[in-house]
């Protein structure tokens, strides 16, 4: 399921709010298009999107998820 724009930008706020926030695998994965464009742009990652590197770094399904997006987002550059 994918969100708007709009929805990605107040989930990402939000998180951004919260300290020491963990993200679970469902808003990790609202989230990983969003980090996973950004950081090939090379941007800085605002707070919402650092939880999800956070999470990557613990949780192996999301990073699966995380560099096949990657890659295809590559693919696409390239
Ligand atoms: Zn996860």
């Amino acid at each position: 399921m994918l969100l708007s724009r709009k929805e990605i930008d107040s989930l990402m706020k939000l998180i951004g709010l919260t300290q020491d926030v963990e993200l679970n695998c469902e808003q990790c994965l609202y989230l990983i298009a969003e980090f996973a464009e950004r950081e090939l742009a090379g941007k800085t990652l605002p707070a919402g999107l650092q939880a999800v590197e956070q999470h990557l770094s613990v949780c192996a399904e999301c990073r699966e998820e995380y560099e096949a997006l990657q890659q295809a987002l590559r693919e696409l550059s390239a």
